[in-house]
């Protein structure tokens, strides 16, 4: 016969396991041996797994992903898990909280949940459950849906770096690539470029041919620009109204001269029709080009100085030409 206080301890287990099968979020518990014993409703809704596949198994991770990995909770059970370790498991975790000999872990990552289509950006909380002796006997691991979120976090995202009409880079993600590419060319010592490309007579287009095709010819010289660029480290970027900036790291000013012409040309041979240019039946661009090796104590505005005054010079030269600064 077990007695009052065996009786009472069995009912609170059996309460707590009621408990946590009934929890709105979804959970599941792995025991010391990393065999899953608890896989609750909520778990079984967004993974779309169900408990009687799971429970008595080590295959919770085919709730999550398409191969079998390490989940969170194993992690856990593992112990000393490093930062790189996680790092290679997940998009995303917080440094691990060390507790006695166990640790709570946070982690985020994308998804293959099966039955359910598409991919899902779930975040995951495991932390080691004890007995009195202070040896683990279980992990739990809860699961939330972050999918929205990071969707509206990644269109925020493209929204502030990338330029609406024409879809190439913008200019405040000039700025900081500027920042960052001036740094990474001082530490190697390497030459950077940059062309400042501005749309000759365009005044005149929107007045010959409305705004409408104005934007058009706008998106048709952004991607002339963005094709013409075949190093993965160049970039092309809508400086504002119809100017564009391409940056051009390990670059020379040789390089850069025969870069700007190739484009220059290339916009040229769109043959897109111009009668209000003045310099041109077409439509046509005018190129200033800057090239520095970032000395310390030199500034990438001095850069950006450099490649606008030789684009005046090239305007005032007679426009549809490259302009090298001195
Ligand atoms: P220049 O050869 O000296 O560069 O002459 P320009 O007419 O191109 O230069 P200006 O700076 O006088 O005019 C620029 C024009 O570009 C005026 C502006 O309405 C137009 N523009 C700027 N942004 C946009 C845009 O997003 N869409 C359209 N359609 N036009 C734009
Ligand atoms: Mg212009
Ligand atoms: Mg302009």
């Amino acid at each position: 016969m077990p007695n009052h206080d065996e009786v009472n301890l069995t009912t609170n287990i059996s309460l707590a396991v009621k408990l946590m099968e009934d929890l709105i979020t979804p959970t599941f518990v792995i025991n010391s041996d990393g065999v899953v014993i608890i896989w609750n409703k909520a778990c079984e809704m967004i993974t779309g797994v169900e408990a009687k596949t799971v429970i008595g198994t080590k295959k919770h991770w085919m709730a999550l992903y398409d191969k079998p990995r390490m989940c969170l909770a194993d992690a856990v059970l593992k112990g000393n898990i490093t930062d790189e370790e996680l790092s290679s498991l997940y998009d995303s975790h917080s440094q691990p909280v060390i507790d006695r000999k166990g640790q709570f872990l946070h982690a985020h990552n994308w998804c293959v949940v099966p039955n359910i289509p598409g991919e899902k950006y779930l975040s995951f909380d495991a932390g080691p459950i004890y007995n009195e002796c202070g040896d683990i006997v279980a992990v739990v691991e809860t699961i939330s849906d972050l999918t929205e979120l990071k969707n509206t976090q990644i269109q925020l995202e493209k929204l502030a770096t990338f330029d609406g009409l024409t879809g190439i880079a913008n200019r405040r993600h000039f700025d900081d690539q500027l920042n960052s590419i001036w740094l990474n060319a001082q530490r190697y010592k390497q030459p950077l470029s940059l062309l400042m490309i501005d749309v000759d007579y365009f005044k005149q287009y929107n007045d010959t041919y409305g705004h409408q095709e104005g934007d058009d010819c706008l998106v048709n010289v952004a991607n002339c620009i963005d094709k013409e660029l075949k190093r993965s480290l160049d970039m092309a970027f809508r400086y504002g109204g119809e100017e564009f900036a391409v940056l051009l790291p390990d670059t020379n000013r040789t390089g850069a001269y025969y870069m700007a012409e190739k484009i220059r040309e290339a916009i040229s041979e769109m043959a897109l029709e111009h009668t209000g240019s003045q310099v041109s039946a077409l439509v046509t661009v005018s190129i200033g080009i800057g090239t520095l090796c970032p000395e310390p104590g030199l500034n990438s505005d001095k850069l950006v100085l450099g490649a606008d005054e030789a684009l005046y010079l090239a305007k005032a030269e007679g426009r549809n030409r490259s302009n090298l600064a001195t």
